[in-house]
This record gives C-alpha cells, structure tokens and sequence, in this order.
C-alpha cells in the first residue's frame, strides 16, 4: 500500500499498510484478541518503523515493541508509575538531576513512537512552552553541572528553531562541557533526525558530544540509520546505544550479538544492556536476572570486550546505575 503518511495513529491504518500477509503472520504470535485497540499510552508507530517491520526477518519481534497489547491493562505487583524516581528528583518543571553534578531535561514529551515497555509511559509530562528559558534559568544557578542530558519524549522531535535555542542556551554556560542526547529518533524517524543535521554538525566545537541511541533488535538498524550515524560520528560525536532486555525481542544470544556487530558497523558502540524498568503496563517484557546473566555470558565468549554492553538496572534513589 503507497501512503503519505509518516506516522500511523491507528492500529488499522498500520496494518493496512503492512499488507494482509504480513499481519496475518503477526497475527499467528500476537492473537488478535490479545490487542488493546483503546490503550492509555496511545498506539503511534512511524512509516520508517513499519517499513523495519516488513523487512524483518523477525517481523513479530519489532511488532511487540510497538502493538499495544491487553496485557498492559493488568495491575502486576512491583510494577509501579515512576520506577526509576523521577519525580523525588525533579528539580523543576523539565530538569531532572539524579547523579552529582550532571542535570537530565526532560525536553518534550512527543516521541517518533510508542514503545510499550517505555519506563516513563506513566509519566505526567508538562508542555514548557520556552523549555530554552527554564533550562537556561535553571544552569544559572547550578554552575557545578559540567553535563547535561536531553533525555524525553525524544529531545530530536523538537522543532529545528527550539532545538537550537536549547543547546544554544545551554553553551552559553561554561561549566557544561559536556551534551549527550538520549534518542530513538535514527531508528524511527531518521528524517527528522537529519533535518538537525546543520546543528548537530556545529556542536563538537562547543561540547564533548554524546549520542546514545536506543537500538533493541538488529533488524531496527537500517542503510537510513548508518546515514545518521555515519554523518555524526564524522562530525566528532561519541556514539554509544542502550538496549532494553525484552522478552519476546531480543532475549536470546544470536539477537544480542547480531545486535552489537551490527551496531559497530555503524560506528556505535554498545553501551548498556538495561533490565527492564518495572513500570506499571510492561510486566509481560519482563526477563529474569539469571537468564539476563546467562545472556550476558554467552555473548561475552563470542564477542570482543568492547561490544558486550554492560548489564545494569535502574534502581530510585541510587547514585549510579546498578550492576547485574
Ligand atoms: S522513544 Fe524512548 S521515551 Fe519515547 S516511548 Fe520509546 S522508550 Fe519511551
């Protein structure tokens, strides 16, 4: 099906354009009946990622991460709306600051989709309407911060203009030498990752620049996202990914290494394999940590030391990521 349209809004809309064959495999893992066609954190999934989805050679591995599913309704207990404390850390309306001396911002709340196992799906977003300002407002009095995370929603969803008032605000304070960017976006909407590319380019001469990409199966890793990556790292960027174990994805070695040799083929490292945040609608991605464990150990016979990620998981209130 030829369509115009870059962001699928309806679960019907989307299977259409996977085509009846396609949907009807899906369909075969993921029983219709077990859709949430109502769900609270509401179904968006790109064209880009649809079209991922039907070259994949596991195409119900990349469906789960998008399909809402019924079994997001039930109430699992450890299962809870702010998993890893964001809010006892917020500092304002969009900064958050778990860790000494560096500063996370929450920049806006609009992602290139909808993962279902995200940690921050409960999350109580806030529109800021000059987010520029309160950041900036923000670094005025926290001159100790010498890092500062664009961490969302998808920091690379906000307009060029805003974009660049942000990270032009925040240059203006000497103490931040560093800029990482947390982002889906080379896997989801690589256009609009591009459209920032001019900026993007500029900032290595103003920060140590960090992108971390979130990057869970191989086959989300296309010729589109080696362009995104291969355009940053030339232009001096660190690029590192972080991955979610998930049931039913990528929970099984042949996945996970695939993952980390193709990832170095774009010039990504791998950086952190994360346990599962446990936020309430996500209990059915859940993998334990003895099979996380044998996980990590068998991809660590078969791959170099720098492409095994670590494996840690985000406990509230703790100075640092925790080991597994
Ligand atoms: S892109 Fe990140 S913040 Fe947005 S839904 Fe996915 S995991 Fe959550």
């Amino acid at each position: 099906m030829e369509t115009s349209v870059k962001v699928f809004t309806q679960i019907s809309e989307f299977f259409d354009y996977l085509g009846a064959d396609q949907a009807a495999s899906i369909t075969e893992v993921l029983a219709p009946a077990t859709l949430d066609s109502d769900p609270k954190f509401p179904f968006i999934c790109s064209r880009h990622y649809a079209d991922l989805i039907k070259k994949s050679a596991e195409p119900e591995a990349l469906m789960r991460e998008v399909l809402p599913l019924m079994a997001e309704r039930e109430k699992v207990p450890g299962f809870v709306d702010d998993p890893v404390g964001d809010l006892p850390a917020g500092k304002s309306d969009c900064v958050i600051q778990k860790y000494d001396k560096r500063a996370l911002v929450v920049s806006t709340a609009t992602c290139g989709m909808r993962c279902r196992f995200c940690f921050r799906k409960n999350y109580p977003f806030q529109n800021i309407p000059d987010i520029a300002g309160h950041v900036g407002n923000w670094l005025d009095t926290h001159t100790d911060i010498w890092e500062v995370i664009l961490s969302g929603g998808d920091p690379l969803t906000l307009g060029p203009g805003e974009f660049r008032d942000l990270v032009e605000t925040i240059a203006v304070h000497g103490s931040v030498t560093t800029l990482r960017i947390h982002t889906r976006l080379p896997v989801i909407r690589p256009d609009i990752a591009m459209q920032h590319f001019e900026l993007l380019r500029e900032l290595p001469a103003r920060f140590e620049c960090v992108l971390v990409s979130h990057v869970d199966h191989p086959d989300e890793l296309d010729e589109e996202s080696q362009m995104v990556f291969g355009h940053l790292r030339f232009s001096g960027w660190t690029l590192l990914n972080q991955s979610v174990l998930l049931k039913g994805v990528n929970d099984n070695a042949a996945t996970l290494e695939k993952l980390s040799h193709k990832l170095f083929t774009q010039g990504v490292l791998p950086y952190y394999l994360h346990q599962l945040d446990h936020a309430n609608g996500v209990a059915h991605f859940e993998v334990d940590d003895d099979r996380a464990r044998e996980l990590i150990a068998e991809i660590r016979t078969r791959l170099p030391g720098y492409l095994v990620p670590k494996l840690v998981r985000e406990i509230a209130g703790e100075k640092s990521k925790t080991p597994i």
